[in-house]
């Protein structure tokens, strides 16, 4: 007798800082069930609606072995497609299930996807600070934690500007100058690769919050401080771009937490014009696309770095895990230390030493949710204010 979908359970929870959405999937095998990253933080509440009144009623019944054709078939259902409200939804789903099949099976989902190339994924941290010298201290504190990659980030996505001068009756936002954060951010690079040496990766996140141009001078700018990465220098809306930025410099480049479809990171692949992957895999649909666009970038000598931050659920981490550990062209994976508390919620979260994140070896993604300790911590409805972003003018303009 087959194994069928016999709920779909939706569970949001705010322990830390992000609201998150997580699936499960529960079967017609007493005691057998699956979870998966639906986390779309900013925007939960559709994820939640579109998972109890549209996915819900058509995954009743349908046989959990069949993780492709119902991928296939929940993306097109809808006739309209994409989007991060439904790719979530998707992903939460898509990832219970192959957390599902590798319960089944009795092996950890990297055996399922073909097997361990590593034992642990190397991580990267997020240093940062007011100052160049503040910088430098967060930086070493990870190195003493064991850390070989480390994100230096100052004053923010888009740094701290002292001396912005607003035009009368300017509205309320999180105000940043671009070109000011250009000079502030290269002189606090060249601080810290000078404190430091070699001793560490550094990586850093422009956030998409340049001209393309003034992204082009930049990417050449820091090329002499050998970035491991310089990560989304562009927005998904100017994609055309990165070939100025490939002609110019060999800064290596990460793109890809904001896309939505294979259209948007294919032409990037195959015109070799990045070289990390850092789509957010429960945004993008969930494992079954990521491993497709892990393999279609190890074509192309492209490595995965998928996104890691809080806004990822504990869920997601561990999917991301696996198909670190699995893929032949796996680059780094971005970590943000989430606090006991979560550990407490999320039994299985993968634990991280000395820079690696380990697996737990259980089958399937090797994590569960405790859903009587996650209602306690119920997501609280807030409008976010770090995304409603102002140039100097006022204008609105990408966070
Ligand atoms: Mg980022």
């Amino acid at each position: 007798m087959s194994t069928t979908i016999s709920d779909v359970k939706v569970i949001t929870t705010q322990p830390a800082g992000s609201r998150l959405v997580v699936v499960k999937l529960e079967t017609s095998e007493p005691g057998l069930y699956g979870v998966g990253c639906a986390t779309f933080t900013q925007r939960f509440r559709p994820v939640v609606t579109a998972i109890e009144e549209h996915l819900k009623p058509f995954l009743i019944g349908r046989e959990v072995t069949r993780i492709e054709d119902i991928w296939q078939m929940l993306m097109v259902n809808g006739y309209w497609r994409n989007g991060p409200v439904l790719n979530n939804a998707i992903s939460g789903i898509d990832q219970a299930l192959w957390d599902i099949k590798g319960k089944m099976a009795n092996m950890p989902l990297y055996d399922i996807l073909g097997g361990k190339c590593r034992e642990a994924a190397a991580v990267y941290g997020h240093a940062g600070g007011d100052s160049p010298e503040s910088v430098v201290n967060s930086v070493e504190s990870f190195i003493d934690q064991g850390y070989r990659y480390i994100r230096i980030q100052m004053g923010g996505y888009g740094g701290q500007s002292s001396g912005i001068i607003k035009p009368e009756g300017a509205l309320d936002g999180s105000y940043f100058d671009p070109r000011d954060y250009c000079r502030n951010i290269l002189e606090m690079i060249a601080y810290v690769r000078e404190h430091i040496g070699d001793s560490a990766e550094l990586l850093h996140d422009i956030h998409e919050r340049l001209q393309p141009i003034d992204a082009v001078q930049f990417a050449k700018d820091v090329e002499q401080f050998k970035l491991f990465f310089l990560e989304d220098p562009l927005a998904p809306e100017d994609l055309e771009w990165f070939t100025h930025i490939r002609q110019q410099c060999a800064t290596p480049i990460a793109m890809g937490e904001l896309f939505n479809h294979p259209r948007e990171w294919q032409p990037l692949i195959a015109g070799k014009l990045i070289d990390f992957l850092r789509m957010h895999v429960s945004q993008m649909g969930g494992i079954t696309p990521a491993r497709n666009a892990a393999i279609h970038a190890n074509m192309y000598g492209i490595r995965t770095a998928w996104h890691g931050p809080g806004d990822t659920s504990p869920v997601g981490h561990a999917a991301n895990l696996h198909l670190d550990l699995w893929a032949p062209n796996f680059g780094v994976q971005e970590w943000c230390r989430f606090p006991d508390l979560v550990y407490e919620i999320f039994p299985g979260l993968p634990e991280v030493r000395n820079g690696y994140m380990y697996p737990n070896d259980q089958p399937g993604l090797g994590i569960d949710i405790d859903e009587v300790l996650a209602a306690k911590y119920p997501c609280r409805d807030e409008v976010i204010g770090w995304t409603q972003t102002r140039l100097p003018d006022g204008s609105a303009t990408r966070p």
